[in-house]
């Protein structure tokens, strides 16, 4: 007989909810005909035609504020061609549940749908309310999804704790060990579009006010710029875990001076490694150029796009001003596409050393370890009105597949689907007694 969490996962694949557009209803019917069936109620939130997020609630003692189960519906749209299976087909291959959103985020909405189930079916009333939360739009700004929610509707959506996607249990990382990851906070983007107006002209005679020379010549010295290393309280204890297996992290784990950390990241070379050079600077990514169409005309108007992400803790403005600094030029104009602080939570809590207490007991020898997000979450939204998130997804994840999120030939192995679902279900029952 199927499992259970991978029949729903198959068959969650297969609703088609590629953003754009979304199409998100696809999920809500599927996710309210299982609720009908466990007799409970839901709600649904529709700012646009099709683009819906869903909500169901246990009522529980309120003992504890209400914790809220988390995941995002709607996908990156996934090209057949670049596929080596169709992403729409929720196939098994090779004992992996295969397709678009195995693991961003459909197998951890799975794993909270059973979770939120099985406290419903043990007919025990929870300490607290539990919350499932499945959103639209999470991939393209949360405009019609938790942004909305949290604007329109903030009363409904109180909680004390949010479980949401962030990280996994990563083999391959470290030689002999597993890494169980919890989230507890992520870098905030600030994308800046940079508009420089200048002279047009014949190619043949530079005049020197051409707009596209000196945007370059100015996003060179931005990028020139080289942001210092900065051990915020997540990175800090992330590499004090790892010392217990990277030997040269040991003094660090000593004495516990960002300093020593920082030495020692510089001396190793570790900020050559994109990630955790990610993990411990702000960062600037030129991501898009525009300007002229013909090679003989000095263009009247250049424009660059760029990717910055700041750490928690950094502030915006001041960054602003930085960004002003250094690209010397007072005639481009700066226009944010989106800006939004980093952001991270508590991690000396109840909560966050229960779920990995639980880690730990599953995966006796795996190190548990707080990870910065590099991208965006959802959980965002609720830190900015205090409320404590954490991401994480209980499953073994080899890191080679990590590269399918957003990427080609997403999967998950079946044991991992099904094992890491016995574990969802044991922490969320433990956070609700
Ligand atoms: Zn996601």
């Amino acid at each position: 007989m199927i499992n259970e969490a991978v029949d729903l996962l198959q068959r969650y694949i297969r609703l088609n909810t590629s953003n754009p557009p979304g199409n998100e209803y696809l999920a809500v019917d599927f996710f309210t005909s299982i609720f009908k069936e466990a007799g409970i109620e839901c709600k649904t939130y529709e700012p646009k035609p099709g683009r819906i997020s869903i909500r169901a609630e246990i009522q529980g003692a309120g003992l504890q504020g209400p914790l809220i189960l988390l995941h995002h519906i709607d996908v990156i749209a996934a090209d057949k061609k670049d596929w080596s299976f169709d992403p729409f087909s929720g196939d098994i291959i090779n004992g992996h549940i295969c397709g678009r959103g195995a693991l961003d985020t459909k197998s951890l909405g799975i794993m909270q749908l059973l979770a939120f189930l099985a406290i419903k079916k043990n007919g025990l009333k929870p300490s607290r309310n539990l919350v499932f939360l499945a959103t639209a739009d999470e991939e393209s700004g949360a405009d019609c999804g938790v942004d909305h929610l949290l604007r329109d509707y903030p009363h409904e959506f109180n909680a004390d704790l949010v479980l949401n996607e962030g990280s996994y249990v990563v083999s391959g990382l470290l030689p002999n060990k597993l890494i169980a990851m919890i989230s507890p906070g992520e870098k905030g983007p600030c994308w800046l579009r940079l508009k420089r107006k200048g002279l047009p002209g014949h190619g043949s005679t530079p005049h020197g006010h051409n707009p596209l020379e000196q945007l370059t010549k100015a996003v060179n010295r931005l990028l020139s710029y080289e942001p210092p290393v900065v051990i915020t309280p997540i990175a800090g204890e992330y590499f004090k875990r790892l010392a217990t297996d990277w030997d040269f992290l040991k003094p660090y784990a000593v004495d516990g001076k960002p300093e020593t950390l920082i030495k020692i990241i510089r001396d190793n070379d570790l900020l050559s490694m994109p990630q955790i050079n990610a993990m411990v600077r702000n960062t600037i990514s030129l991501n898009s150029l525009q300007s002229g169409a013909r090679v003989n005309v000095i263009p009247s108007y250049a424009e660059a796009e760029v990717d910055i992400r700041l750490l928690p803790g950094q502030n915006m403005e001041e960054f602003m001003v930085l960004v002003k600094k250094h690209l010397s030029d007072d005639l481009i104009r700066i226009e944010p596409i989106s800006q939004y602080e980093g952001n991270a939570s508590d991690m000396n809590t109840e909560s966050y050393r229960l779920i990995e207490m639980v880690l730990q007991e599953h995966y006796p020898d795996a190190i548990t370890a707080p990870y910065l997000m590099l991208g965006t979450s959802d959980s965002r939204f609720f830190r900015d009105r205090g409320v404590t998130a954490y991401g994480f997804c209980p499953a073994v994840i080899p890191a080679e597949d990590l590269k399918s999120i957003h990427g080609n030939d997403e999967r998950i192995s079946i044991e991992s689907m099904v094992t890491g679902t016995e574990i969802y279900k044991d922490i969320v029952r433990r956070l609700c007694i």
